[in-house]
């Protein structure tokens, strides 16, 4: 489970973050485009998710990261 005490830098505030575990494998990216995108370390949310399929792309791509580092409970 992704820590939101370890956010990646560039997360935008929200719900919806990525922490320091992301291995940057450019998966949510690919599965999620409008909201992550790869920083220099790691990923993280660019963009907050703003429609139910928004949502859904994004808790697919919580369920694909192969290190958990994706979370849906930072700030709301
Ligand atoms: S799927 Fe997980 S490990 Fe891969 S880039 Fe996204 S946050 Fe990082």
């Amino acid at each position: 489970m992704a820590d939101k005490n370890s956010k990646a830098p560039g997360n935008v505030p929200g719900k919806w973050y990525v922490d320091t575990n992301c291995i940057l494998c450019n998966l949510c990216e690919q599965t999620a485009e409008k909201n992550f995108a790869a920083g220099e370390e790691y990923d993280y949310v660019c963009q907050q998710p703003e429609s139910e399929e928004e949502v859904e792309l994004c808790k697919q791509a919580m369920e694909e990261c192969p290190v958990e580092a994706i979370g849906d409970d930072g700030d709301s």
